[in-house]
């Protein structure tokens, strides 16, 4: 294999983050020389690197910015814009000591358009330093920051394991790494992500499912051996592929059976129980139905991962108010899947179709996503703190210890002194407080409580 024909990864983020150092990390020999001084000069820097058994080709942003005397923002950006556009992958690097600028927010935001596979990372987070930047980097909106120090040697496996987990697949499987916890079976497997499109009749599912193809054009059709209800297609974006349920033809065999509204509950139940990340579907110039919310508390029940689809944009008036009046409503009677990603879309002209597979993405991450146990516990001591368990009987509930036990979705278990007779209410302030804090928004969060003597 020639380099040319290497995958190619680059590494991004504003001057002094410690691209350099990173790069150096990776390729393992001294190729880029590393400065104090923000943006002292240098050549853009490319080397060849072993990741987890692959080679890559790796390219170093840092000094590029010199080339274009404009704002710090516009010389990121033009220095950047050509290695971008041939990134398999971009490390998007942040400085966890200083936090999130707004270079960085900015950068990451123009990032983010250029629909290249993005993985975030934490820089100088040895230690146990930037934790919170690394809390702070998710609002960034590019996945799930991964902290580590380039400079001490820090995360470098995981880093190396989580780029090649995303290269363009050398070949079919690919497994992810992730620590188990006794007894869970939340391994990640391998394979397209599952997806349903699930939503009230006429809403736009089919409409949606053709804009989707269509714009992929990568059906590989419907698979051998299914039933005719249940076809599912796959089609692929820049993470790889991603199979879809069609309830859509689902729904035409069962129209003649049976009265339309009960069956896209039913056709809804079935593509559920397939799917990992689940698309609801509303019409947005009928606001919600109830049909839509009983969907919606079906996917929190199943435990799935969600995003809310507002289709028909194209034909709403006042999209401003429009928009409210709809996630109000989602807010009030949807509460336990708090911050469901909402993306606003016409399935028919395709104007912000675009949207819909990098919100799935982001929730599917979410969904995987894993608390450690140390994180967790200082979380939780404070939530205690600042609310106490309340009295049972007169005594007070001793709450001790909480761990992640699964992730798909995040589930927790809480220990503590007649645990079990927690009160509900403060189980939705522990939930809430979980959801808030690891930025778990849209899935469902669950909360197990065991008792200890
Ligand atoms: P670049 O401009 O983004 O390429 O950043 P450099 O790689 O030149 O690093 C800028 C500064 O950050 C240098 O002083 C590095 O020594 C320092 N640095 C890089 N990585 C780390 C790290 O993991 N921890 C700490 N504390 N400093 C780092
Ligand atoms: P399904 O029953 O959920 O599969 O809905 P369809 O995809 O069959 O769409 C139902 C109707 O809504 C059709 O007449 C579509 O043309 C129309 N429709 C779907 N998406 C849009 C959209 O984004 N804007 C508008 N104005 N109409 C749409």
């Amino acid at each position: 294999m020639t380099s040319e024909n290497l995958p190619v990864v680059v590494i991004a983020g504003r001057p002094n983050v410690g691209k350099s150092t990173l790069f150096n990390r990776l390729v393992g020999r001294r190729q880029a020389i590393v400065s104090d001084m923000p943006g002292v000069t240098r050549d853009r820097k490319e080397g060849e690197a072993l990741l987890r058994g692959r080679r890559v080709r790796l390219i170093d942003t840092a000094g590029l910015e010199e080339a274009a005397p404009d704002t710090l923002y516009g010389r990121m950006r033009a220095s950047s814009e050509s290695a971008v556009a041939m990134a398999d992958l971009v490390l998007f690097c942040i400085d966890a000591r200083s936090g999130i600028t707004p270079a960085d927010a900015h950068f990451a935001s123009w990032l983010r358009r250029q629909n290249r596979p993005v993985l975030l990372i934490a820089n100088k987070a040895e230690g146990q330093a930037g934790t919170n930047a690394a809390l702070e980097a998710y609002s960034l909106g590019l996945g799930t920051p991964l902290a580590l120090s380039a400079e001490h040697g820090e995360g470098i496996a995981d880093l190396m394991g989580e780029i090649a987990e995303r290269l363009p697949p050398a070949e079919k499987s690919r497994r992810r790494e992730a620590p188990k916890a006794e007894g869970e079976e939340d391994e990640r497997p391998a394979g397209p992500l599952r997806l349903a499109i699930i939503g009230r009749p006429n809403a736009g599912k089919s409409t949606l499912l053709n804009c989707l193809l269509g714009e992929e054009r990568m059906i590989t059709g419907p698979e051998a051996g299914l039933t005719r209800d249940s076809i599912t297609v796959e089609l692929h974006d820049e993470h790889g592929p991603i199979q879809l349920v069609d309830t859509a033809g689902m729904r035409k065999r069962a129209r003649v059976e049976q009265h339309l509204e009960k069956m896209s509950v039913s056709a809804s139940i079935e593509a559920l129980k397939m799917a990992e990340v689940v698309v609801l579907v509303i019409d947005a110039t009928l606001g919600v139905h109830e049909q839509d919310l009983q969907i919606g508390r079906l996917i929190e029940r199943e435990g799935r991962a969600c995003v809310i689809a507002l289709n028909k944009w194209d034909a709403v008036e006042d999209r401003n108010a429009t928009k409210k009046a709809i996630l109000d409503r989602l807010e009030i009677s949807l509460a336990q899947v708090r911050g469901i990603p909402v993306v606003t879309f016409s399935a028919l002209t395709g104007a912000g179709v675009h949207r819909l597979l990098p919100a799935v993405r982001e929730v599917y991450e979410i969904w995987n996503s894993r608390v450690s146990t140390g994180e967790l516990n200082r979380w939780f001591e404070d939530a205690l703190e600042r609310h106490q368990p309340p009295l049972v009987d007169g005594r007070r509930l001793k709450l001790r210890y909480m761990t992640q036990v699964k992730a798909r979705p995040p589930t927790f278990l809480l220990f503590g002194t007649r645990a079990e007779q927690l009160p509900d209410s403060y189980k939705r302030y522990l939930v809430n407080g979980l959801r808030e804090t690891f930025h778990m928004p849209g899935v469902p969060v669950r909360l197990q409580l065991r008792g200890t003597k």
